[in-house]
């Protein structure tokens, strides 16, 4: 498994030292994460929506309504920058511009292509369910024919691609250090809450692992 290679678009020229192009650690970001922001400018004026994503291979795959405005445009070919953000925790340093946050981030540069087959559609609304909340595509109906044409599928090939990551204390300055005040990182991580179970469920079915033991790490 071959690494990114940095581009003229995708060199990390802020703090490079914080720049990772290592496929396997961009992975591991892109496979925490399930949500997306991804830029298009449209008719001259640029936007920023957030969606659902899900890596199969070398691929991210992006599903929506074909009435969807962004979907639309990505689909006739709008170049598109993607980005995907964890937040690992907030850095609290002596001075108020030392402070900081602990993340991992990934862009990604590129054009959406349609997938159009419905064999491979139906393995990419597979994906969508596996991938955000493993184990529960067995138990649910799958996307009949109407469904799936309903649907729009996108795979954006992962090809100019970098990551940055901010880890660790405060970087400020020895004499910051003077000041009586507490300083350090406070990690940040997503984690499940009690379960709510759906008003209209079957009464008496007992909350399943794969939802009890939620984790996305
Ligand atoms: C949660 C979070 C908070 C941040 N807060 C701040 C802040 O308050 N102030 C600030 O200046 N910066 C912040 N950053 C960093 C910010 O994302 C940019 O890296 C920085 O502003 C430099 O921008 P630039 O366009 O000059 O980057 P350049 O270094 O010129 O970017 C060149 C290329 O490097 C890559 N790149 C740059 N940044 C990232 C990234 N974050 N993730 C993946 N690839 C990247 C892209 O491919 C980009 O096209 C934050 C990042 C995150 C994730």
């Amino acid at each position: 498994m071959s690494d990114f290679t940095p581009t003229s678009r995708t060199k990390v020229r802020q703090k490079p030292q914080r720049g990772v192009y290592e496929r396997a650690a961009i992975y591991s970001i892109l496979d925490e994460a399930f949500v997306c922001q991804i830029g298009f400018v449209l008719d001259g004026q640029p936007y920023v929506m957030p969606t659902n994503y899900v890596r199969v291979g070398d691929r991210l795959f992006l599903h929506g309504s074909t009435a969807s405005r962004m979907f639309r445009a990505l689909a006739g070919g709008a170049a598109l920058c993607l980005s995907v953000t964890l937040i690992d925790g907030l850095v609290l340093a002596p001075s108020a511009t030392g402070h900081s946050i602990n993340y991992r981030s990934v862009v990604v540069l590129g054009k959406a292509e349609v997938i159009e087959d419905a064999k491979e559609k139906f393995e990419a609304m597979h994906a969508f369910v596996e991938r955000v909340i493993p184990g529960r595509w067995e138990s649910v109906r799958p996307p009949g024919e109407q469904e799936l044409k309903g649907t729009m599928v996108l795979a954006v090939p992962l090809a100019e691609v970098s990551a940055k990551v901010r880890t660790g204390p405060p970087v400020d300055d020895e004499q910051e250090y003077i000041r009586e005040v507490w300083t350090g990182v406070l990690p940040l991580q997503l984690t499940p809450q009690e379960p709510v179970a759906d008003p209209r469920g079957k009464a008496g079915i007992p909350v399943p692992g794969y939802v009890r033991n939620y984790s996305r790490r």
